[in-house]
């Protein structure tokens, strides 16, 4: 049977419609997919429990993009929501490293936050929300930092719903500021947002001077943000880099991803053997600069012994209030002349820079995609978050039925 190109198109848009329930795709919508009726939000609704809501699909304002998710990783924060909800945002839809694709979006949206052309079909991620000054762009402000904005994913529910990136449907609203990625991979686009963060974290260490070409460097603590860290110093040609941790798994993908040697804290007893073998493996010299990435105050008040005089430090690892730590400042800051950071969340500016580093890191062969260990459907992100908090993957996905 032959057929001509109106009778294919035919077919193809009764499949679709049938596909749709019977509806048929908006006029102004694209993509390989018609867009439902209704879409669905993994909705926190009490402490541990997540219930997969479905709302009618919104209107889509002439400011506003609806974005088809296809993944969304599950942050140290959603998994703190999911636990205590310190935030007290309950019911919440979670979910802030998410990407996905433009299906519909208003007539005033022509370029994304960096001034490059967005088409439907385009990938996106979003960054900050600035209710208050929606014409914001990444050239406007450099210097402050998402703490003094909101995120998708950590908002108020509301009567549109569709507010976090766990979710098949997310509407992007006025004053959102959002990149086109469609150069990357799914898997790169998922990893934006933590990468962002460990961008900051290194702008912030550069601003000490110290930290150079051949700069000897500890990591402490390879979780995925300790792990990025050591990714990112590997691309900016840092070669003398000693990964530290409990996890002997996670010190060997340290070093698939750039450390130069590792320190298993668990071999040691105590936290001057540790310095001392961090010494012997740098040649004799303690290490010019530290970037503490655990969330532990004993991990903070150790880092300090790894640094030589005149040395520096980027804490990072406290994203939530921790605790307290116990340091002597007389040894550890004064004497040694210590220059110290410290590093949260990160700026417009330094995503786009993020775009570039997962571009550099691919292309000298770093495994930056092996940091996603699990991938789970919407359907099952209580199971998602069960894994997350057993600590025993790296970077867990969650990715529409
Ligand atoms: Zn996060």
């Amino acid at each position: 049977m032959e057929m001509n190109t109106n009778q294919v198109e035919a077919i193809v848009k009764k499949v679709l419609e049938s596909l749709s329930n019977g509806s048929a795709p908006a006029a102004s919508s694209a993509g390989s997919k018609a867009i439902p009726k209704t879409a669905k939000v993994a909705m926190l609704t009490a402490l541990e429990k997540v219930e997969i809501k479905e709302y009618p699909m919104p209107e889509v304002g002439d400011d506003d993009i609806l974005v088809r998710v296809e993944g969304c990783g599950i942050c140290g924060t959603d998994a703190h929501e999911y636990k205590r909800d310190p935030f007290g945002l309950i019911p919440v839809a979670l979910g802030h490293e998410g990407t996905g694709e433009i299906v519909k979006m208003g007539k005033n949206v022509k370029v994304d936050s960096a001034g490059k052309a967005v088409a439907l079909g385009d990938k996106i991620v979003t960054c900050m929300i600035f209710k208050d000054n929606p014409d914001i762009t990444m050239f406007d402000l450099n210097k402050q930092n998402v703490g003094g904005a909101d995120v998708y994913g950590l908002l108020p529910d509301d009567d549109v719903h569709l507010n976090g990136w766990f979710a098949d449907y997310i509407l992007i609203r006025k004053g959102s500021t959002f990149f086109n990625v469609s150069d990357l991979d799914l898997d790169s686009r998922i990893l934006i947002e933590p990468c962002a963060v460990l961008i900051h974290a290194v702008e912030r260490a550069k601003t000490t001077g110290i930290l150079r070409f051949n700069s000897r460097v500890v990591v402490q603590g390879c979780g995925p943000i300790g792990l990025i860290c050591i990714a990112i110093l590997k691309t900016m040609g840092i070669n003398n880099i000693i990964a530290v941790d409990g996890n002997a798994g996670r010190l060997e993908f340290a070093k698939r991803l750039g450390a130069s040697d590792s320190l298993n804290f668990k071999d040691y007893n105590g936290i001057e053997a540790m310095a001392g073998a961090c010494a012997q493996k740098f040649d004799g010299h303690l290490a010019d600069f530290a970037f503490q990435c655990t969330g532990s105050p004993v991990g903070h008040a150790n880092i300090y012994k790894f640094i030589r005089n005149g040395g520096g430090l980027c804490e990072l690892g406290f994203f939530i209030n921790g605790g307290d730590a116990t340091i002597n400042p007389h040894f550890d800051i004064c004497a040694k002349e210590i220059t110290t950071v410290g590093s949260w969340v990160y700026t417009l500016r330094d995503y786009a820079t993020t775009f570039d580093f997962l571009k550099s890191a691919k292309a000298i062969g770093l495994p930056i995609n092996e940091l996603i260990t699990d991938k789970y459907p919407l359907s099952q992100i209580n199971e998602a978050y069960k894994k997350n908090l057993a600590m025993t993957g790296l970077k867990i996905a969650v990715i529409p039925d």
